[in-house]
């Protein structure tokens, strides 16, 4: 890939939040979410299990206060919590890699 051709690679910061709960099973669930309050990735973490990819999305995220849906991977709920925007705490963190052809 590229070969013969010089690859530039531009990275910029961008802000992500963290927000956690628990399901009703107590499975810890967690949603990192973009500065739009969109959801980026989330996951679920069962009581002494591991750490799986759960399906997440935030609802409302124009408002102050939002909600993010989760399905819990451990029991199957479908789990809603609300959060208030002014209470996330935000990180700078390095956006996704942007592999550009310099010609
Ligand atoms: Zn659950």
């Amino acid at each position: 890939m590229f070969q013969g051709r010089s690859v530039s690679i531009t990275s910029a910061l961008m802000r992500q939040s963290t927000v956690r709960s628990r399901c009703e099973c107590q499975a810890r669930l967690v949603a990192v979410l973009d500065e739009n309050r969109f959801v980026i990735t989330a996951y679920c973490v069962p009581a002494g299990g591991e750490k799986e990819i759960s399906p997440a999305q935030s609802m409302g995220a124009y408002q102050k206060n939002f909600d993010i849906g989760w399905l819990c991977t451990n029991c199957g709920r479908n789990v809603l919590r609300s959060f208030f925007v002014d209470a996330l705490i935000w990180a700078e963190v390095p956006a996704p890699v942007v592999l550009t052809k310099a010609d």
